[in-house]
């Protein structure tokens, strides 16, 4: 069974990159064959006890479509020969995998072992590819044609070892992976796309103003005047910025009171169409549950964020004593935001904010391979193991990071984890991998 714990809000749309899990006996060749599919071109994983000893997984990429692979190790009857060892493993390729692939080895052709497995396989709605491997020539190819018997379709022959039939197996993996995810999101060309949020008065016209280079007219709202959400495309530090849906920050539309409820909706629809907001905060007033509510929102919206305290000419050794403070205890969940102490009334520090937006954008696009990302969790696993719940700890076995914009991982496992252990993989990930700026999610799928 199949259990998702979305660890944020904005996750339950999260696809993980497609598994192809490789199952069948030893030495029928699924090493060989998985080196073949991911082209060789990652170290092997080592061995580290614990974790990932008997499944590792490696990122493949065929034309262009990403998918991990899993190397399953290979299932030995127990000792008297009985289906038990194989139900195991093949019930957890079934549980997180897209695509099963059962290898057989042609040229020993079917053993109870292997009809044992197919007897599970039979069950799973899952698109199962039956590989006759070692087939190493024409001659070979009548070996393969036998293993129809099995009742899982057309078996493909392939030689892993010399890599015969292992283009037109990737094509026939293609064809079964699920449908494209959404995950990455659209990437549009151009300027990085900003929204400068924050409650009324914090300084958002006055900092567009002063980044944009000139004094811009005020104009008072006139009623009835539509004011349609118009950009600014404004060049900071050599490089051309989108700040979206400033046309009322420009004009200094001032909202008639009453209207929070509107100005909510319009941050919204700034941060919804930009990959990194800028919220401002008041540097000289306490952080307020104004100020907490747009911050949710960019990161409900899986934004890079950057923190910019306004008005820091105000800000005097008393004040910066108690903002520390107020920083601390307010900003605790954020604490992996960029943050800039700036004026726009003097001009100081603006030049920060560039910088500080593409520190945010890269750690909001930034990709960790799936081989390091094991290696990763299985040494963080070794030496600060999972508490003992019941009689026994949740097995973690293998990772992968299913999207970016923001990062988003899986972890797929034995059984449930405590929430605060996934917030513990979290602090690492972040300590040891960076993600500055960037909302990062964690799921789990816990085989139960
Ligand atoms: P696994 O235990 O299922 O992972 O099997 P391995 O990938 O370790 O392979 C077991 C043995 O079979 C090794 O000696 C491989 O070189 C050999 N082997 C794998 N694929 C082929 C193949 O296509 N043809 C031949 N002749 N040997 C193969
Ligand atoms: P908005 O409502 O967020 O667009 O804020 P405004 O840009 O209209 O600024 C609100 C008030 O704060 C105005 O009176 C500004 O002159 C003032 N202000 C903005 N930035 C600064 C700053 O850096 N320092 C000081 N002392 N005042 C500022």
């Amino acid at each position: 069974m199949t259990d998702d714990l979305t660890m944020t809000a904005d996750d339950t749309t999260t696809t993980a990159a497609p598994v192809v899990a490789v199952v069948g006996r030893p030495n029928v060749g699924k090493s060989t064959l998985v080196n073949r599919l991911i082209g060789r071109r990652q170290a092997v994983v080592e061995d580290t006890p614990g974790v990932t000893r008997d499944r590792i997984a490696y990122d493949a990429i065929w034309n262009g479509r990403r998918f991990t692979v899993v190397d399953t190790g290979g299932w030995e009857p127990d000792a008297e020969g009985r289906a038990a060892a194989i139900a195991a493993q093949a019930e957890v390729a079934i549980s997180t995998a897209d695509v099963i692939i059962l290898v057989i080895d042609a040229q020993v052709g079917a053993t109870d072992a292997d009809e044992a497995a197919v007897r599970i396989l039979h069950r799973t709605r899952k698109p199962v590819i039956l590989v006759a491997n070692k087939v190493d020539d024409t001659r070979a190819e009548s070996d393969a044609a036998v293993l129809w018997s099995l009742g899982l379709g057309e078996p493909y022959p392939v030689s892993a070892l010399h890599g015969r039939g292992s283009g037109d197996l990737l094509d026939i993996i293609q064809d079964r992976l699920p449908e494209l995810p959404s995950a990455d999101g659209d990437i549009e060309s151009g300027p990085r796309r900003v929204a400068l949020v924050g409650r009324p008065n914090v300084g958002k016209s006055s900092l567009l103003n002063r980044l944009a280079g000139e004094d811009r007219v005020v104009v008072d709202s006139v009623a009835g005047t539509t004011v349609d959400p118009v950009d600014s495309l404004i060049e900071l530090d050599d490089e051309d910025w989108r700040f979206v849906d400033t046309a009322g920050l420009r004009k200094r539309v001032k909202q008639a009171s009453g209207t929070e409820f509107y100005a909510s909706l319009r941050t919204q629809a700034a941060v919804e169409a930009a990959e990194v907001a800028v919220v401002l905060l008041d540097a000289a007033e306490p952080i307020s549950e104004q100020d907490q509510r747009v911050l949710s929102q960019v990161v409900e919206a899986g934004r890079a964020l950057v923190i910019a305290f306004n008005k820091w000419d105000l800000v005097d050794d008393d004040r910066r004593h108690y903002l520390t403070r107020e920083i601390e205890r307010e900003l605790r969940r954020i604490t992996w935001a960029p943050r800039v102490n700036v004026s726009a009334l003097t001009g100081r520090a603006v030049a920060k904010l560039a910088p500080a937006l593409r520190t945010a954008l890269a750690g909001w696009e930034q990709r960790i391979p799936t081989g390091e990302l094991n290696q990763w969790i299985s040494g963080l696993i070794q030496a600060r193991p999972h508490p003992i719940r019941g009689g026994k700890a949740p097995k973690v076995l293998f990772m992968t990071q299913a999207g970016i914009r923001p990062p988003k991982f899986v972890l797929f496992t034995s059984g449930q984890l405590d929430p605060q252990y996934i917030r513990f993989i979290e602090r690492r990930l972040r300590e040891d991998f960076g993600f500055t700026g960037s909302p990062i999610s964690i799921t789990v799928k816990a085989r139960e």
